[in-house]
């Protein structure tokens, strides 16, 4: 199953030292910004300031076309530029706009692509996803929000939930039912607005890991004909299941989630390697070690599947599903996470649940990492993930 892409030609180094030079130059020492659990204004700019930065380069749309701001460059390339910047500690992409690029690349309109690709492509536009409803997360297809047609546009009335960093975005991906009394799986459809509109409102839903979510409502918004992406009442086959859940064709680099990872285990390993317990390294005691061990060789097979994925993703016809995927996800993100830090939660002992002050180990970040794993059911439940695995990924009956 494993098909790798070969990543090791000269020509491939000399990328990986280009991205690792403008890492360097651009963020010397990294910069690690989790934008799901930090409000910091500071480093919300910063953050998008280092994006505009990669967009001047064009390598937020390395591989789309060249017609839509693309440089239409390799999967490899895309994924070592993942890498380094995963390695290195870059922040990453805010939010949801390479959901979107993706969506717009294989269903928007030529007008559609112009108009918002570009954005995305250098960061000066930000986008929010509203998917999850108070009555429909796992079961997305009960979804209430309705998109009345109204001469050549449409009216959206309802309220989403959920909406991670919408309150940073300008735009946002909605779906709606366009059609009633329909099977639930049709009559939903995909648009795409401004949050300017009159009609659409905000309120924060803060998580318990110091960062915001966001509901959003939507009270007779009118929206333009152009607001449609996709083809009306096919949203959950073209949007959803079309982009696997997660497959992302248009995405960048860093992978969130092993950036996550990445990063703790660097700390872990370091605060183990200089703290002493009973005379010794912490990292010399066998218990320890041994749990070391399992964290590093996780840390080591998420990355081969990550690599697996990728090959996967680029290899296959952009509206065929992707097996890797939800393992993926499921395996390493959604259920590793949480025993990752349940594991170094064990290590470190009760120090690590001090939250801050000088008693806090690497300033907090233990404590805070631990409290985010438990908000794993962004982008799906593992329960679900699983279902997809088997109906999508396996071919077995539901
Ligand atoms: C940090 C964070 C960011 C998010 N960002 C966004 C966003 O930007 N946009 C957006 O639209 N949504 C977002 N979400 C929402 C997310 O997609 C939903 O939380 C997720 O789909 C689960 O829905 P729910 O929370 O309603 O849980 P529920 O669907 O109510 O699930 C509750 C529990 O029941 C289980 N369950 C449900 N159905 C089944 C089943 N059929 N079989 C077995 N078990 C089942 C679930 O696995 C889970 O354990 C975000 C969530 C989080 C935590």
């Amino acid at each position: 199953m494993v098909d790798f892409v070969p990543d090791d030609t000269a020509e491939l180094r000399g990328w990986r030292n280009e991205a690792r030079q403008f890492l360097e130059e651009t963020i010397p020492g990294g910069f690690y910004f989790d934008y799901d659990y930090d409000e910091s204004p500071e480093r919300w700019a910063k953050c998008i300031d280092f994006w505009q930065a990669v967009g001047r380069k064009g390598w937020t749309a390395l591989t789309w076309p060249a017609a839509y701001y693309g440089q239409g460059r390799s999967a490899i390339e895309r994924y070592i530029l993942q890498e380094e910047f995963c390695t290195y500690a870059a922040p990453n992409y805010p939010v949801i706009g390479l959901a979107v690029a993706t969506a717009l690349l294989r269903h928007g309109t030529p007008e559609q692509k112009k108009q918002h690709l570009k954005g995305i492509a250098e960061c000066t536009t930000l986008w929010g996803e509203g998917y999850s409803e108070p009555g429909a997360g796992s079961d997305l297809a009960a979804l209430t929000t309705t998109a009345r047609r109204d001469g050549d546009g449409w009216i959206l009335n309802g309220q989403k939930t959920l909406g991670t960093a919408a309150h940073m975005c300008q735009w946002m991906m909605v779906l709606a039912r366009t059609e009633v009394g329909v099977q639930r799986h049709a009559g939903i459809s995909c648009f795409i607005l401004s949050l300017d509109l009159p009609g659409v409102t905000l309120l924060p839903l803060e998580n318990m890991a110091d960062g915001q979510q966001n509901q959003t409502f939507f009270d007779n918004v009118r929206l333009p004909a152009d607001a449609l992406l996709g083809t009306e009442g096919q949203a959950w086959t073209e949007i959803w299941f079309g982009q696997g859940g997660e497959k992302l064709v248009a995405g960048t680099p860093p992978d969130i989630w092993q950036m996550r990872i990445e990063r703790q285990l660097k700390l872990l390993r370091g605060y183990c390697a200089e703290t002493q317990r009973h005379g010794a390294p912490l990292d010399q005691d066998p218990v320890v070690r041994l749990q070391l061990a399992e964290l590093y060789s996780g840390v080591e097979l998420l990355k081969l599947h990550a690599k697996e994925n990728y090959a996967q993703s680029t290899q296959l016809d952009w509206h065929a599903s992707n097996p890797v995927s939800p393992i993926m996800n499921l395996g390493w993100f959604k259920e590793f996470w949480p025993d990752f830090c349940q594991t170094y939660m064990d290590i470190l002992g009760p120090q690590a649940m001090v939250a801050e002050g000088p008693d806090a180990l690497c300033n907090g970040h233990f404590e805070h990492y631990f409290r985010a794993s438990f908000g794993n059911h962004a982008g799906g439940t593992a329960q679900l993930k699983r279902m997809t695995m088997a109906t999508r990924g396996l071919g077995l009956p539901r």
